[in-house]
């Protein structure tokens, strides 16, 4: 439920690399304080790793032949933060966007309030971005939100994934939920409940709420009890399981260009540039190949796809 999606034992290392993609973590620390987590407190504060650094780095990969980057950290959103030059996560993708031989840059987990008009202004000039956009919601309560000390309201985020659908016709927009925060009335979890279908992520991580020693919110009053909490995760799951068939079900008859990655029993997965995991069946070798494929099929966590 925080806001980088791994964790990482080295920082400035290259994370890791699979055969087609490197996760490269560009910062580490968080100076946010969420009532609900340790990282500020355990990872320090925002130290972002020096552009020179991140761009050597990545051009390195790329003269190996990894195609797509992964840019991550605690807390991308802060990247440069703590620089003294104006340099931030914006001008960083602008120049990993012209580093030959990368085709693909993906962001990792972002802050919704990063998202504003002229990031967007500037991100729809970069060819290779992928347009999945992991924006950590958490709830979708304005009264959770501040017990959580998150700063944005529903009326705000909402704004924010209109701002990116319509900038990007092929926006994915995925988000991490805690459900049963300290508080959380039924009422309060039915307004999440509605935001969310209201917003129709393509899928939702659902966490079930548990304290961290040292935290805001480990000693508020009214901590939920665990059935409660099994109860929401299960609505919430179900609505995500929904609403990426749904998605999914939309490609049928549509052009996807995939990144394919391995070969499991006689069918290519890959990924689409806003990350559908897609099937191909064929005896071809398509490791680390970019095609123009049509969707033939869907099913819930994948479309099938073939040549046009
Ligand atoms: S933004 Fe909040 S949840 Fe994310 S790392 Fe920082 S304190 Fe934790």
């Amino acid at each position: 439920m925080l806001c980088g999606q791994k964790e990482f034992v080295e920082f400035g290392d290259i994370t890791f690399t699979e055969k087609t993609r490197a996760v490269i973590k560009i910062q580490d620390g968080c100076d946010r304080f969420c009532s609900y987590c340790i990282i500020p407190y355990a990872r320090g504060r925002v130290r972002s790793r020096q552009p020179k650094n991140i761009l050597s780095e990545i051009t390195k990969i790329a003269k190996e032949g990894i195609k797509e980057v992964v840019i991550t950290g605690i807390h991308i959103a802060s990247y440069g933060k703590d620089f003294k030059q104006e340099y931030r996560l914006i001008d960083l993708l602008e120049e990993i966007n012209t580093i030959e031989g990368i085709e693909r840059i993906r962001l990792g987990s972002i802050e919704p309030l990063l998202i504003t008009e002229e990031f967007v202004k500037r991100l729809e000039k970069l060819s290779k971005v992928c347009h999945q956009f992991h924006l950590s919601l958490q709830s979708g309560c304005d009264e959770t939100l501040k017990r959580m000390n998150r700063r944005y309201t529903i009326e705000q985020f909402k704004e924010i994934t209109n701002l990116l659908r319509k900038t990007f016709e092929d926006a994915i927009l995925t988000t991490d939920i805690i459900v049963g925060f300290p508080g959380e009335s039924e009422e309060g979890f039915e307004k999440t409940y509605t935001f969310l279908k209201d917003i129709k992520f393509y899928k939702m991580h659902v966490f079930k709420y548990s304290p961290r020693k040292g935290t805001k919110a480990a000693v508020m009053p009214n901590q939920i009890d665990g059935n409660k909490k099994e109860e929401r995760s299960r609505r919430l799951i179900e609505l995500s399981n929904q609403n990426e068939k749904a998605y999914n079900e939309a490609y049928i008859g549509k052009e996807v260009e995939v990144l394919f990655e391995e070969e499991k029993n006689g069918v290519w997965q890959g990924h689409t540039k806003n990350y559908i995991l897609a099937h191909y069946k064929t005896d071809e070798n398509m490791e680390n190949k970019i095609v123009k494929l049509k969707c033939i099929g869907a099913e819930k966590e994948y479309i099938t796809v073939f040549t046009s």
